[in-house]
């Protein structure tokens, strides 16, 4: 059978892409994309031609038996996201799920994902974390499970919309209380920012501005840091805002 390559790609600065995931999007059979405009434009970036087919949230059950059939038959797909890493608050789930259930091999090409190029730089204990991804839209289940993080010793990582995003560590504030944190907006693309401080400074920062855009991962300390101001409290004007622009 041949192999299902799960190729993580760039997640804004296109140079973002590993010589080997080039390579593999070039060699394999066909490209299981979320979205094939959007990947097709990362392939003619790079000079890659190749079948792209499409596999989101909503088809994605329904194409597994064509692909299994398929790398059952020899032939290697790859799959892609939008943007990062496959499977990662992305389509990808089920077919990987399917694969390694039908016993075909199913191989990482690994590179960007927001969660941990985030992570990476937020300051905060990289030693344990836990990824929520995106938490549930109704607002009680939300803030049920923001209640049983309460506890939680590892750094928080939160993927949300800019659009929701205050609302977001307003609630966190309000549940884990004005911890150390850190929100990641626009990682590698033209407006990428990064602000450091207390939860409520990063609120009184966005509070000023008349919207936020972009994309937006959210790190917050654990329980037993909540305590522990990032920095003190004079230097903390100076520091909070911290943009890059290259
Ligand atoms: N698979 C992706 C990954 O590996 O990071 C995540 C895809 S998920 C649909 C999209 C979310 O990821 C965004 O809402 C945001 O929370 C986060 N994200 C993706 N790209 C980002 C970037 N360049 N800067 C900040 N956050 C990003």
């Amino acid at each position: 059978p041949g192999t299902l390559y799960v190729v993580a790609t760039p997640i804004g600065n296109l140079e973002d892409i590993t010589f080997r995931a080039v390579r593999i999007l070039g060699q394999v059979k066909v490209i299981a994309a979320e979205d094939t405009r959007h990947t097709g434009k990362l392939l003619a970036h790079y000079q890659i031609k190749n079948t792209l087919i499409s596999c989101h949230e909503h088809n994605e059950t329904r194409r597994i038996d064509e692909f299994i059939l398929r790398l059952n038959q020899g032939d290697d797909i790859a799959l892609v996201s939008d943007a990062g890493t496959p499977s990662v608050s992305d389509p990808g789930f089920e077919l990987i799920r399917a694969c390694t259930r039908s016993g075909i091999r199913v191989l990482p090409i690994p590179g960007p994902s927001a969660a941990i190029a985030g992570l990476s730089v937020s300051g905060l204990p990289t030693d344990a974390f836990l990824f929520q991804g995106f938490l549930p839209r109704k607002q009680g289940k939300r803030r049920d499970q923001l209640g049983a993080l309460a506890n939680e010793r590892a750094t928080l990582v939160f993927y949300e919309s800019p659009r929701r995003i205050i609302a977001l560590l307003t609630e966190l504030v309000d549940i884990l209380g004005d911890r150390p944190g850190m929100l990641a907006r626009e990682i590698t693309k033209i407006h990428e920012e990064y602000l450091r401080g207390n939860l409520s400074h990063i609120i009184e920062s966005l509070s000023s501005r008349a919207s936020v855009k972009g994309e937006c991962v959210l790190f917050v300390a654990g329980s037993d840091k909540a305590d522990s101001p990032m920095v003190s409290q004079e230097g903390l004007d100076e520091i909070i805002i911290e943009a890059l622009q290259d």
